[in-house]
């Protein structure tokens, strides 16, 4: 009987000149056959298969990564100081519709259950959304919401949870500035949440820049409660709790029901990424997006700095020119706004990523781009837009982890499946996230924090296929209730951290 033999390096397309170690490489090592390690080299690290001059292209994903500063020799470990980056492609002028795949893999299951709503989506979770309009509330709502939690929701075994939208906008913030209208349609979007199930709470504190009626026109004393109409803290946190009676009595009366995957809408985002995420975790979810849009679902990708070295690849699957042109726009307001503090693309990438492997801003969009599957895509969005179309979507929002969950939950995601490499903790009150690790290593460091290994795809005991259906029936159970993430079973929840390109006071 033959020992299976695990694979040394990774190279993705025949015209790349260099591979991936899939574990750590010593010096001296045969890589592949006629390549030998010239040093030590660590795990998801770039090894050059060949000579490459001063000037000369590095090539990964079949795309130039960067240009060689100084010779780099076969056999030599390059890492992120040994090149410079390409000019970003161009936006304006994108070709569309000359990649729209037919053909895309059909899934198994085509319903699940979840929440009808009377409008839209439907939601995954039943929750009480309660929806402030300034950040000056955050103290008193907490503590309303932990009475809220302990006293109330028990009683009412229907409800899922209680989710306080505490975040930083609102006053202090120069409302009427173009940009403002980022944040405060991101708050308004918050509002229709799909998982709120339309019984919608606002509290605010009543001198604030950020008035209701500028995020809902449900005005009424029967949703908005401002602090400073009540007599004293014991009397806002009490006002508070009655009104989330009536919302919670409401709720409880809400029943999952067989839908389809139109009703569906989920989100993609990778972060803490390694030079493996691009052909694991993000492939397997690109995989499970395809099965999931061939079923009628919606599925939102974004993190513009993380596609805009690949937008032409993106722009040629959008389905008409002015989807191609407003994917192009996004990335030129994108441009403008790093330009306008001073910066570009090159300073997404962390410490972490240039630790996994990634050398530069070109190579981390290419294995970013792969959790877009491929699909048509549909529509763009713009950051906190709601979608008004169905199937694959680009919506344009910040990489920031914690910044991207909260745009894509105002554009109406009910479930959120992130992909990381080097491993965070991520999670978000309002939608269940689902983490994918892209190293079997995280997985096992990790047991109760990673939902699905992708890393098995790296040492050939899976196929991307294999994973990226794993994943879409684990999507369709947690998103039915049948199953919990890790994120929701301890209660790891960041921050709503709200785009706010606009100026504050
Ligand atoms: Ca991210």
């Amino acid at each position: 009987m033959s020992e299976k033999k695990r694979p040394v390096y990774i190279k993705i397309k025949q015209e790349d000149n260099v591979a991936i170690t899939v574990d750590r490489v010593s010096a001296g090592s045969e890589v592949m056959e006629g390549v030998v390690a010239s040093q030590d080299i660590p795990q998801g690290h770039k090894i050059a298969l060949c000579d490459i001059p001063a000037g000369g292209a590095i090539v990964r994903y079949g795309v130039v990564l960067g240009y060689a500063i100084d010779p780099i020799a076969k056999g030599q470990w390059i890492n992120e100081k040994m090149l410079t980056l390409p000019t970003p492609p161009e936006a304006e002028q994108m070709r569309w519709g000359v990649n729209l795949r037919t053909d895309l893999p059909k899934p198994a299951r085509t319903t699940w259950e979840g929440y009808r709503n009377a409008e839209g989506f439907a939601g995954t979770r039943n929750l009480l959304g309660i929806v402030t309009t300034v950040q000056c509330v955050a103290g008193v709502l907490d503590v309303a919401v932990k009475r809220i939690k302990e006293e109330l929701l028990p009683q009412y075994p229907n409800v899922d949870g209680v989710v306080a939208v505490n975040h930083a906008y609102g006053c202090g913030v120069a409302i009427d500035a173009p940009e403002a209208k980022v944040p405060i349609r991101s708050i308004a979007n918050i509002c229709k949440h799909p998982n709120f199930g339309g019984e919608l709470m606002i509290v605010g504190l009543g001198c604030e820049k950020l008035t209701v009626d500028k995020i809902t026109d449900r005005t009424g004393p029967d949703t908005v409660l401002m602090l400073q109409d009540y007599h004293g803290f014991a009397a806002q946190v009490e006002a508070i709790m009655a009104m989330a009676k009536t919302k919670l009595e409401k709720l409880n009366q809400r029943r999952r029901e067989t839908l389809p995957l139109s009703d569906l809408i989920i989100g993609m985002q990778c972060g803490g990424s390694d030079a493996f995420s691009g052909i694991t975790a993000n492939s397997a979810a690109g995989y499970a997006s395809d099965l999931l849009v061939s079923a009628g679902a919606t599925v939102l990708f974004s993190e513009v700095t993380e596609v805009r070295d690949g937008v032409y690849l993106l722009g040629e699957r959008t389905v008409d020119e002015s989807t191609c042109r407003k994917l192009g726009q996004e990335m030129l307001w994108y441009d403008r706004y790093l330009e306008m503090g001073g910066v570009d693309r090159s300073a997404n990438p962390t410490p972490g990523n240039k630790k996994g492997g990634l050398s530069n801003i070109v190579e981390k969009a290419m294995g970013s781009i792969a959790k877009s599957g491929s699909a048509p895509i549909v529509e763009v969005l713009s950051p906190g837009e709601r979608p008004t179309k169905k199937g694959l979507i680009f919506a344009a929002t910040p990489a920031s982890d914690i910044v991207c969950g909260p745009s894509q939950l105002a554009s109406g995601i009910t479930l959120q499946v992130f992909m990381t490499g080097r491993g965070t903790p991520y999670g978000l009150e309002a939608a269940p996230v689902v983490k994918v690790s892209s190293r079997t290593d995280l997985k096992e460091m990790w047991p109760d924090l990673i939902d699905i290994n992708a890393g098995t795809i790296a040492t050939g005991d899976a196929t991307i296929e294999q994973v990226g259906t794993e994943l879409f029936d684990f999507i369709l159970d947690v998103a039915s209730g049948k199953k919990e993430t890790w994120a929701e079973h301890w209660k790891l929840y960041n921050y709503m951290c709200f785009f706010n390109p606009a100026p504050i006071t």
